[in-house]
């Protein structure tokens, strides 16, 4: 309510980009970045999927880079970037012709990440001001080109970054990141709070780590419990995009920096996360 009272700042869109979705989390850790990061690369596949079937049927033989979306990736994370990591990617953005940052390239999708512009063990030892300068210039100061969506990597919280980034730019809607955790979940409860304040569309809840399947014995171990996130759903009223087991294959392939949807398609990490691709797009 306090923020409602004072008025929403005019939001401005980002240039050259239809459509912003944001990615949350209440907690830390519960694999935000990785549900961003591949959010992207699903959304540019199952788009891609898409064009195919069409092809297909229409036999026209357009190019894959043709029929699929443009897709982007903005890592706002200022204090805890992984962006970098788990998108194999490194280095200082190019400045374009009118001194805007060219974001980074890897498996097809546009990247800009706090980052690229600090050394990768240098703390961010930054006052809110600085904070909010860094902010600015992610969102201001990148030459997409054109995207039609660009999936915002937001830092964990219900702080300053995630509350100006809500109010400056235009937000399609945001998708919220909880493991079944009670402590993570009071904290994605604030998240979806916040986000109803500043009038930004919860697009449903993403439940990680829900279950943890011995690749031996196959028993399976609720580790952070269960089904928690799908408990807080139906307390919000709002939809579960996706329950992803936790799983050694999704740690080593974000953390090497080779997405499981291209590294392996088939298996049923990767199937979990193309479910929610699906339903956001
Ligand atoms: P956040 O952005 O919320 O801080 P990350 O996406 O960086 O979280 O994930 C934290 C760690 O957990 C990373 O090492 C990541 O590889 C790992 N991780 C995320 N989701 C899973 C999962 N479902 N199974 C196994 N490891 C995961």
């Amino acid at each position: 309510t306090q923020i409602m009272s004072r008025g929403l700042p005019k939001q401005k869109p980002i240039d050259g980009v239809k459509q912003v979705i944001v990615v949350a989390s209440g907690k830390g850790g519960v694999g935000k970045s990785t549900t961003a990061g591949w959010l992207c690369k699903l959304i540019k596949q199952a788009d891609y999927l898409a064009h195919c079937l069409i092809h297909m049927n229409l036999a026209l033989a357009l190019s894959a880079n043709d029929s699929s979306k443009a897709v982007g990736l903005l890592d706002v994370d200022v204090y805890g970037p992984s962006i970098p990591k788990m998108m194999n990617l490194k280095g200082d953005p190019e400045l374009s012709q009118s001194n805007l940052m060219r974001p980074l390239l890897n498996y097809g999708i546009a990247c800009m990440s706090m980052g690229f512009l600090i050394e990768e063990t240098a703390p961010i030892v930054w006052r809110g001001l600085m904070v909010m300068s860094a902010i600015e210039k992610l969102l201001r100061q990148v030459d997409w080109g054109q995207l039609d969506y660009l999936v915002v990597d937001m830092p964990p919280g219900t702080g300053d970054v995630q509350l100006s980034v809500s109010q400056n730019i235009p937000i399609s809607g945001a998708v919220i990141i909880s493991t079944p955790q009670d402590i993570a979940l009071m904290d994605a409860h604030k998240g979806a709070e916040m986000f109803r304040k500043v009038h930004v569309p919860v697009l449903g809840l993403v439940q990680n780590m829900s279950v943890f399947q011995c690749p031996k014995c196959k028993h399976k171990t609720h580790i952070f419990g269960a089904d928690g996130a799908r408990r807080l759903a139906r307390t919000l009223d709002l939809d579960i995009l996706g329950d992803i087991p936790l799983h050694l294959n999704i740690r080593e392939a974000s953390d090497t920096g080779q997405p499981i949807v291209f590294s392996q398609p088939e298996s049923d990490e990767a199937k979990a996360y193309l479910r929610i691709a699906t339903e956001v797009v």
